[in-house]
Order: C-alpha cells, then structure tokens, then sequence
C-alpha cells in the first residue's frame, strides 16, 4: 500500500460491488473509512451467566442447546432453550430454515449475542446473533467494543467491519501514511490523543466506559478528530484570505462630482450606517488588493444601495460588476434598480439567468466579452463557463447564505488573470452568531449595517391558531379596503417546488372565492420568468392586492405598500427565514402587520420560537436565541444549499471547541504553514483546491 488516497478497492476482498455500496456512503477512498466513525457500540468483551442476565440488557453469553422446539401457535416460531449451568434462556426465531433447526440441535454449543427480553417462559433473546461453537471453553469474547457503522442498502455490519479493520490495519503497519498534522504543543494543551490513537479509540474503544464517552460526545480521541476538522475548515478560509492578498486588483477611485451626482438622484439620504460600511468599501478599492468583505444588516437596512455605490466606483474606473442574487425574482429586482439609479451615467446594465436562451442570451454575453455591458445582474447563471467578461472588477453577491461557502469560494477565479482579481463585496441579512461566522466568513472582512432608515415603523407580529383563519380572512377584506395589500405565504417543508407551488395555487383560488372583491395574484418557483415579472409588475403597482406566494418571496422583494403578511404554517421553518419573510412588510409608511398562524396543536419548542419572533426585530437576536434551542447545525443548516458538511464534528456537541480554533489555526499560520495544505485535503478533499496559484 503506498497511499491512504487509493480507492477502497485496494483492500483485500473490497471489489467493485462494496465499492459502490460504500460510495452511497461518500466513502470513496481508503482514508474514508477511517473517519466513517460508528453510531454505537456493541459490548462483546465479556461473557455474562445466564443467570446474571437482566431484562433491557444486550449480551454475549454461551451455552449448550436443552431442547428446540417448532412452536406452531400463533405465529410458527423456532425456540432453543440453552443453559451455562447458571439459569436457562430462550433463543426465538420467527423466520429459520431447516438447516438452521437442524444446527440447533440439543447438545450443541452456541454463542449469542442480542437485547434480553421478557417472554413468556422467562427470559428470551429474539434473532440473536449466535455461532456454534466446538467447547463451552472455546474463546468468544472481543478484546474491544465492536463498533456499529451508519450503513446504506445492500451494506451490512460484517462487511463495513471488515473494511475498515483493513484500513486501521495500513495505517499500523504504515503509520507515515497518516502524519498526525496537528502539532504536539496542541495535542498536549488539549489532553489529545495522537491521530493513530484517536482513530483506534473511536472504532475500538477499550471498554463500556470509553465508549459510553464516545457516545456523550465527551471522549477526547473523538474531540481530537471533531477540533482537527473544524480547524481544517477554518484555515481554508484563513489561507484563502492569506493567499488573496497575494492578487492586486485594480484600483478605484471615488469622483466626488460622481459620487454626489449618484446621492442626490436617491429620494433618501443614507443613513450614517450605510456612509460608514461604503467608507469601509472605499478604503478597500484604495489599496490595490482584492477586496473581500461581507456586508452584514438585517432585513431593510438598506444594502442594496450600498452596493449600488461600490457599483457606480468600479464602473467609473471603466471597469465591468457583476451581481448575483439567489432567485431570479430578486435578480429581476436588482436589474430594475440598478438600470433606473445608473440611467443617469453612461452605462449599459445587463440581466442574465439561466431562462434567458437563444440569441437574447448571446447578445448578453457578446457585451459582456466586448465590455459594451458594464453591470449584468443575474442568478448564479452569471458564473457558469461560457460567461466570459472582458474586465470584470468587481463581483457582488447578494444574499450569500443561500449561496454556501463553497460556491463563493468558487467565484474568486471567476475574471482573474495576470494576477489580478476582481473584488468581492458579499451582502447577507442573515446574521451569524460569532463561533459559526468563523466557519463561513473567516476569509472576509466584516461591515455591519446596524442601523434602520428612519421613519419605518416596528412590525406587530401577532401568533393565532389556524382555527381563526375566517377572522383573518375578514381582516384582508378591511385592508384591502384601506387601499392596502397583503402577502400570503404557504409554506411546506417538501423541498418540492412542485408541492409548494400546488399548495399556492389551491390557496390562491380559495382566497379568491372568498374575497371576490380583491384582487388575488399568484407567485411561485416554478412559473416562468416571465410570468414573475408580470405578476411582481402587477403588485408592485397595486393591479393587485393580494399575493400568494411561497417561500420564494423570502429575499429581497420590495413593495412599500404591502403592509400585512400572513404566514401559514410558521412552525415549519428556521426563524431567521421567518423574520426575512417578515421583512417584506413594514417598508412603507403604514403600521405593519405579521400574522403568523399556526396549525394547533403547537409544541412547546415551536410556540417558544414563534415567541421570539413576536416579541424581537433584531434579527441578530433571533438567530442567537434560535441557536440556543434548535442548536447550530440546525440554524446553519436549514435550507441552505452550502451549509457545511462535517464528517465527524457535529456543531451542536462541540460548539466549544470553536474557541480554540482560532488560537491553533494562528499557531498552525505561524509555525506549521506547511501543515495546512495537506490537513484541509485531508478534511476537505479536493475541493479545498479553488485553484490558489
Ligand atoms: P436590504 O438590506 O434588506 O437588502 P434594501 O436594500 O432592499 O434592504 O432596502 C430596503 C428599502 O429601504 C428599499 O426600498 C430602499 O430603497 C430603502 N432604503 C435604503 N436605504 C434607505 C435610506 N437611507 N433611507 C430610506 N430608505 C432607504
Ligand atoms: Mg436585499
């Protein structure tokens, strides 16, 4: 063997056919099965009297077959009274076959393992897992706990057992093939095992008590792998920040005439929050390096103009901006505005999304290659490889939580060459407690838009049982009437567009019979571009009064008159999705309404989470209490397509290992910069290579 990295069909007896079993697992190579870690363990280190045995226990014991019977009341069953000299017990088989019967004949030997239970003759063990022995004497006894693996269709224990003992079996015999990257300083520090030892104690804890540790999450050799991998995930994105200072960018800098030109067309003056992450945006563009910052504020704030005004700089300096937006309706969005606030300057804005086909979308990127577009705003479509741009400066991506580490990392070499590279402005509502932002931001430099334009009045969110649904139907007739509009969100926790968009129309028609006098419009993920745009057009100026909608309207989607929303079914989704839905409203002058109405009955967890809601506008507030009782794997989870996938640190038990990451990533930047390429491959795979030169 010369390397952990061949396919796992280097083992002796893994041909193709486990191979492909394992894959479902997302083991590919041999290293992988060392860090497929069991969900449980089984105690088969020692040999329990039958008359120790207790009822609940899960036991290996011996004995010598009494007497087997075929039982034929009720169900046909196999049952093989056994004794050790110490007590009887029942083997019970409901499926046997013949030869089984036939092996389990009175006089022989016979070791079992399986949970006791109650029957009806005393104790019992169902299906148990047994083997004829030669002797009473002969050994059975495992010298560790066995380990239980995660399996997939077509996989059983004895196979993946089997795999991985070949796979610790390499690394003994080799154990340069697994360097231990983490630093003895460390290891000490942290009273950690070594990478070998870790690994053994995890698949083979010595006894119960090792592995009752491992269980709770407190064993230090499973601590060790789980602060390994965090640190890997965290120093790619340290180093990625380190590399990135080895690009120049270009340099913008801001015309004042322009600049002033750009405020005065606004029909607002900006808040002091936004002057100061745009000053911050400023220096970035002075200094030669890309710019790599997360613009940080919740819901309302203001940072799409923000990101106008980085925009108008890059652009001044004859440079192209990109912008990218999760949902084409939010692109559609961005699109209208950043045409109507650069319509004043000699400019050419752009919009592109994979529904845009044909010659239409040649001529996009005919203009983006010949730099006669100098703004395209799109979906993620904007990256794909046949977008060429001819002097892209400037990448903006707005809503980056739907996005995912990944995908961003991704984008950097999007527009580099000769080694310079376009800047990164990234915009998120959603905020992030500070131990998570460390596993997704650590590469970027933080703005925090923490301040709301004046005059928007606080949102009443009020928390009603679906029973009371006609109540709120009669409350949209008396908005309505006011000349005011209304959102209705169905939600559905199927990811299924199909689902979702079914339940909005059902609603939709429901609503409209019942409300003849307003105007319902329809808005869901699977209408075509078009059809968004005609119905978000008809909103927009009030041709319609009531939107029904589904999740899609979560991001970015502005109309200032819509002052109520109904939200079915809140319990189903993350609070920080709720108070972005929310966010919708309360954007004009009118008092704003949120009516989440949930199905009864509600558990206790959900009606504490749709509290919170009600009672808090902070959205940084919402997701720390959010953490706090769904835990972050949740909170950084849900429904995002990035969120980060661990293959042995699970955030919710060792969210305290965070702390010290930063301390052993500084230390690893330091002193072991050459440890780190090889510990991110080792945890990340081949997708830490975003092509760093
Ligand atoms: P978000 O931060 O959620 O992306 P937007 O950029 O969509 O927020 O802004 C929300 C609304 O607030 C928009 O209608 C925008 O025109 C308006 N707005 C932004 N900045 C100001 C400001 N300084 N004063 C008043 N309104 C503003
Ligand atoms: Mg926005």
């Amino acid at each position: 063997m010369s390397d952990l990295k061949q396919s796992v069909t280097a083992l002796a007896g893994i041909g193709s056919h486990t191979a492909n079993r394992l894959a479902n697992l997302g083991i590919h190579i041999i290293q992988d099965l060392l860090f497929h870690l069991p969900s449980r363990y089984e105690d088969r280190t020692q040999v329990y009297r039958i008359g120790a045995l207790q009822a609940g226990m899960t036991a290996l014991i011996k004995g010598k077959v009494e007497c087997t019977d075929v039982l034929q009341k009720g169900r046909t069953s196999l049952i093989c009274k056994i004794s050790d000299g110490t007590g009887f017990l029942d083997l019970k088989f409901f499926h046997f076959s013949a030869s089984q019967q036939n092996s389990l004949k009175a006089g022989v030997f016979i070791s079992c393992f399986a949970e006791v239970r109650v029957g009806y003759a005393g104790l019992e063990m169902v299906h148990p897992e047994y083997s004829v022995l030669a002797s009473m004497e002969a050994p059975v006894a495992e010298a560790s706990l066995t380990p239980v693996y995660p399996l997939t269709e077509g996989l059983n224990q004895a196979v993946i057992r089997k795999a991985v003992k070949l796979a610790l079996a390499v690394c003994n015999t080799q154990p340069a093939l697994l360097p231990d990257w983490i630093p003895a300083v460390i290891l000490q520090n942290y009273h950690y095992p070594d990478l070998l030892t870790a690994i053994h104690a995890v698949h083979h804890p010595q006894d119960s008590q090792a592995a009752a540790a491992l269980q709770a999450g407190e064993s230090p050799a499973l601590k060790r792998l789980a602060f390994e991998e965090l640190l890997a995930h965290h120093l790619v994105l340290r180093s990625a920040r380190v590399k990135s200072n080895a690009w120049h960018a270009p340099v913008f800098v801001s015309d004042a005439a322009l600049t002033a030109q750009f405020l005065q067309s606004l029909a607002f003056s900006l808040t002091g929050a936004q002057q100061r992450v745009i000053a911050d945006i400023e220096q970035d563009f002075h200094t030669g390096r890309p710019m790599m910052r997360l613009v940080q504020g919740d819901v309302g704030s203001g940072k799409t103009i923000v990101a106008a005004y980085a925009a108008l700089l890059a652009l001044a300096a004859g440079y192209q901006v990109a912008v990218m937006a999760p949902t084409e309706l939010l692109a559609e969005q961005h699109f209208k505005n950043f045409s109507t606030w650069f319509g004043i300057f000699d400019s050419n804005v752009v919009f592109l999304t994979g529904q845009l086909k044909g010659a239409a979308r040649h001529l996009v990127l005919q203009h983006l290659q010949d730099n006669t577009a100098n703004v395209v705003i799109g979906t993620h479509a904007l990256f794909q490889d046949s977008v060429n741009f001819a002097k892209l400066g400037l990448i903006i991506i707005d809503e980056q939580h739907r996005f995912g580490v990944h995908q961003r990392m991704a984008l950097r070499e999007k527009g580099q060459h000769d080694g310079m590279r376009p800047h990164q402005l990234v915009m998120t509502a959603t905020p992030i407690p500070r131990t998570l932002a460390m596993l997704q931001y650590s590469d970027l430099d933080l703005s925090v838009i923490d301040e709301l334009p004046p005059g928007r009045t606080p949102i009443v969110t009020v928390v009603i049982s679906a029973e009371r649904r006609s109540e709120v139907i009669e409350r949209i007739n008396n908005w309505v009437d006011h000349k005011k509009q209304v959102y209705w969100v169905c939600t559905l926790i199927e990811e299924s567009d199909a689902l979702q968009a079914e339940a909005a129309e059902i609603t939709a028609q429901r609503l409209a019979m019942l409300l003849p006098k307003v105007r319902v419009g329809l808005l869901h993920g699977r209408m075509k571009t078009a059809e968004k745009n005609t119905v978000m057009g008809a909103f927009k100026c009030q041709q319609l009064d009531l939107l029904v909608a589904t999740t899609v309207i979560e991001v970015g989607v502005d109309v200032p008159n819509a002052s109520l929303m109904v939200i079915e079914n809140p319990e189903r989704l993350g609070l920080s999705q709720l108070h972005q839905l929310r966010g919708r409203v309360g954007r004009g002058v009118n008092d704003s309404y949120c009516v989440l109405m949930y199905q009864a009955p509600l558990s206790e967890t959900a009606r504490l989470r749709l509290g919170i809601l009600r009672d808090s506008h902070d959205g940084f507030v919402i997701a720390e209490k959010d953490l706090q009782l769904r835990g972050p794997g949740e909170v950084m989870g849900v429904r995002q397509t990035g969120a980060i996938q661990f293959k042995v640190a699970d955030l919710r038990r060792d969210s305290d290992l965070l702390d010290n990451i930063q301390h052993a990533a500084d230390y690893f930047i330091t002193h072991t910069p050459h440890a780190i390429e090889p510990l991110c491959e080792r945890w990340l795979g081949i997708s830490t290579d975003y092509s760093e030169v």
